[in-house]
């Protein structure tokens, strides 16, 4: 008789509890560290001692890196593969409980001492004991526990199903480690000559209100991208204001018209796209002088749903075509007002332009090199380095300003959504069954909004909707890219089932207590059950 290692709701608790010590934030050293513990940790499994080629580890980036660990049954072809994410955001918010962040148990008492410091409903959940607080509870290493207890489970009764489990860093960030992973999944498939059947991610219920706990179940992801800008007016000095325009005024325009634009909201089975609003606006003056601010930057958060990136680029075009029209109407009067020619119309071109127009006339190799000046800031980030490519190349072709540059800033998940199915409907109806046996109802939400990595798998679009984010990506290809072709043969339905849980990314963050150690085993279990193969 096989005694099981992550068995019982007490053993995979502790489980959690190992996984959530090991401080993970985005970023850090033990981001870096997490992946090889992870995977000695299933090296202690007897499946993975006799398989130890099954087990991997991958280069991420920055001295990260993904883990893939396949249970293979020797007559199964048919394979679902179980996604996590293993990073997490910060901790500073805990306060003097900061210490305690990685220490669910600890933490969870001690909170007993300071609750009337909490919000009115992680209060009374704390006192009703159905919780666990800390960081990475919920988001999401109940997941990648619950997938190493269904790979143990599986490999020990021997389920006539593969399954791969699949876990990575950098999802809060860039989502550095499943785009790495993508690519590896493709070469598992071929080595092992497997069928990919469903990808199943476990990100965490979102519960949608203070009081909410209603659970949930999703059959997408909603999809995110950011248009940004890059602002050229003409300096001056503050003494004669007339004689150039400043960023900020161009940009004023844009952003204006940016936020709250319906124009961006999409709508699909029911659900619609929060609203853009803008990330960041700033200028590009290294320190306070009298010389007026000509360079601006502002950068857009967009949610989409169906749209490609083409399309948005489109659309953005179009704005800002509508708001430079505005920009010089209202610049034209004041002009005529305090009779005077002005600098010019404010042009738009797209990324693409200015690096066409570049290339013409500086040639290819000082472009290359003015790029490269950028790339090599490394404490710069991908957007930064996105707009100072930017700003590098503008500040060379002088003779398109003043210009409203338009760009794509990384990172980019594409939206996917599998409602329609089989598969999928069929899954949704046996999860909301289960749940009833545990006297719970279940939601489904067509698509997750947290942002998940299911948008790096089953990538569906045949239009080459891409194409706009590569042309107009500056950093593409150097420090940020996206495996779009090994995504597109990713092609299977994807799901997300999780623990119940609330205020993730908070100082209250938790995890339901039962529906983390008790439903969720029986509910991920009878799912991937429901996926044998007909013999
Ligand atoms: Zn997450």
């Amino acid at each position: 008789m096989n005694e099981l290692r992550w068995g019982t709701p007490s053993t995979l608790r502790a489980l959690l509890c190992e996984l959530v010590s090991w401080d993970s934030r985005t970023l850090t050293k033990g981001e870096r560290t997490f992946a090889p513990k992870v995977a000695e940790k299933l090296k202690e499994l007897d499946y993975f001692r006799d398989h130890p080629s099954h087990l991997e580890l991958h280069d991420a980036g920055l001295g990260r890196q993904a883990v893939t660990a396949l249970y293979k049954h020797p007559k199964a072809i048919e394979t679902i593969v179980l996604i996590s994410h293993f990073d997490t955001v910060w901790t500073e918010e805990y306060g003097i409980l900061e210490p305690l962040a990685f220490h669910p148990e600890e933490l969870t008492k001690k909170l007993l001492e300071h609750k009337e410091d909490l919000p009115e409903s992680a209060r009374i959940d704390l006192e009703s004991g159905k919780y666990l607080f800390g960081r990475g509870t919920m988001d999401m290493k109940m997941g990648l526990a619950l997938h190493m207890q269904l790979i143990e489970k599986a490999s020990v009764e021997q389920w006539p199903i593969n399954l791969i489990l699949t876990t990575v860093p950098d999802e809060e960030v860039n989502s550095a480690g499943m785009r790495a992973a993508v690519t590896e999944l493709v070469r598992i498939r071929e080595e092992h000559r497997l069928t990919y059947k469903l990808f199943l991610n476990s990100e965490p219920s979102f519960s949608q209100k203070p009081f909410d706990i209603e659970e949930y179940i999703y059959t997408g992801t909603i999809g995110k991208i950011m248009p940004a800008a890059l602002f050229y007016g003409k300096e001056t000095h503050v003494g004669e204001p007339m004689k150039g325009m400043t960023a900020n005024y161009i940009a004023s325009f844009l952003t204006q018209r940016m936020e709250w634009n319906p124009l961006f909201r999409e709508t699909d089975l029911g659900e619609s796209t929060p609203l853009p609003v803008s990330l960041q606006q700033k200028d590009l003056k290294l320190e306070y002088s009298t010389q007026t601010p000509y360079r601006a930057v502002a950068l857009y958060n967009v949610f989409l749903l169906k749209r490609t990136a083409t399309e948005v680029m489109d659309l953005f075009e179009q704005v800002a075509t509508e708001a430079m029209a505005a920009c010089n109407d209202s610049y034209q009067i004041i002009c005529e007002r305090e009779q005077v020619t002005g600098v010019g119309k404010v042009n738009v071109l797209r990324y693409e332009q200015l690096l066409e127009h570049a290339v013409k006339k500086l040639g290819a190799a000082e472009v290359e090199r003015l790029k490269n000046e950028a790339l090599q800031q490394d404490n710069w980030d991908d957007r930064e380095k996105s707009l100072r490519i930017v700003d590098h190349l503008m500040i060379h072709c002088q003779e398109l300003a003043p210009a409203t540059v338009l760009l794509y800033a990384p990172p980019y998940y594409p939206a996917v959504n599998t409602s329609n199915d089989p598969l999928v409907i069929q899954s949704v109806e046996l999860m909301k069954q289960t749940a009833l046996s545990f006297n719970n109802k279940i939601g489904q939400k067509h698509y997750f909004n947290g942002i998940c990595d299911l948008s790096y798998v089953n990538y569906g679009d045949n239009a080459n909707g891409w194409a706009a984010f590569e042309r107009n990506t500056p950093v593409w290809g150097d420090t940020y890219s996206i495996p779009f072709a090994d995504m597109a043969k990713l092609k299977a339905p994807v799901l997300n089932v999780g623990p119940f849980g609330k205020d993730a990314h908070q100082r209250t963050e938790r995890l339901h207590v039962d529906s983390a150690f008790v439903e969720m085993p029986v509910m991920l279990e009878t799912l991937i059950k429901s996926m044998y193969p007909c013999q």
